[in-house]
């Protein structure tokens, strides 16, 4: 046996901590709300970034929101297998070019690879807050179509 454990990785719905509220952050929470998930892209050197900032890391020329994909492949992950149920913390590279510390979920933690496909879910924290995590792409998905419904 490896040590880790084979249960799924579930979503966890309504029981991650609820992210700390800023005016800054409130325009993403409300997109996300509707589904939405919303990155800062730079209009003077044109690189994306995470997590949103008013001046770009890059070059501090003004940023302005954007819809991203949330598609994006795993960069490095760790399973926290000691904790019940057992988690995931994971950087995802997105597809517009950021690196974002996130959760990997809905996913055997057995199964998980660096270089993955992954695609953006929501979870909800204690006060229904969205909090963006990952999910593996199925292999019958496509990448950039919506999944089955
Ligand atoms: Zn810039």
């Amino acid at each position: 046996m490896t040590g880790i454990s084979s249960t799924r990785i579930s979503l966890r719905d309504g029981d991650w901590p609820d992210p700390p509220a800023s005016p800054e952050s409130a325009p993403f929470v409300a997109a996300a709300r509707e589904g939405r998930f919303l990155l800062r892209r730079c209009t003077a050197c044109g690189k994306a970034h995470w997590y949103p900032r008013s001046l770009c890391p890059f070059c501090l020329g003004e940023t302005a929101w954007e819809e991203a994909s949330g598609n994006g492949t795993i960069y490095s992950y760790t399973v926290l297998a000691r904790e019940d149920p057992a988690r995931t913390i994971a950087y995802v590279t997105l597809a517009e070019g950021p690196t974002m510390l996130t959760s990997l979920v809905e996913c055997d933690p057995r199964a998980l690879a660096i270089g993955q496909p992954v695609r953006l879910v929501f979870a909800r924290s204690r006060d229904g807050t969205p909090v963006p995590c990952f999910r593996p792409v199925e292999a019958d998905e496509a990448p950039g179509s919506e999944p089955p419904s």
